[in-house]
């Protein structure tokens, strides 16, 4: 079974898992994170799979999810009080969904560094 069978967010891209979608462009999708760190938490996804940033070849991608992210901080209202976008990556990084996502973070001051 392929890798895009079984993944949690594949299954998602395919509505077979219900998520809160917060937008859609023909190369992405962003929803609700199920375990909010913050008021505001939201995944940003590239529809295709693309198991982490160490597999990522398309890398305009990455310039089309942060502008997802940016666009929707703009819209729910948080972009002018300042947000965090974070990839994580594999094992160390705390990587535990194995389809590339960026955490969209905001709604309260967020503390630096990371745990
Ligand atoms: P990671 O730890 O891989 O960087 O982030 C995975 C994120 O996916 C976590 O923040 C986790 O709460 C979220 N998550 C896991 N399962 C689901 C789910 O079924 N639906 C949604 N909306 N988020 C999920
Ligand atoms: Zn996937």
């Amino acid at each position: 079974m392929s890798d895009e069978a079984t993944c949690l967010f594949c299954r998602i891209v395919r509505r077979e898992i219900p998520a809160k979608i917060v937008s859609e462009t023909p190369d992405t999708l962003a929803f609700r994170d199920i375990n909010p760190q913050a008021p505001q938490h939201i995944l940003v996804i590239p529809r295709r799979h693309v198991s982490s940033l160490n597999e990522l070849d398309d890398h305009a991608l990455i310039g089309k999810l942060t502008a997802v992210a940016a666009d929707i901080a703009r819209k729910e209202g948080f972009a002018d009080r300042g947000y965090r976008v974070v990839i994580n990556t594999l094992a160390d990084g705390g990587q535990t969904v194995d389809h590339l996502h960026l955490h969209l973070l905001g709604g309260r001051h967020l503390k630096w560094p990371p745990g």
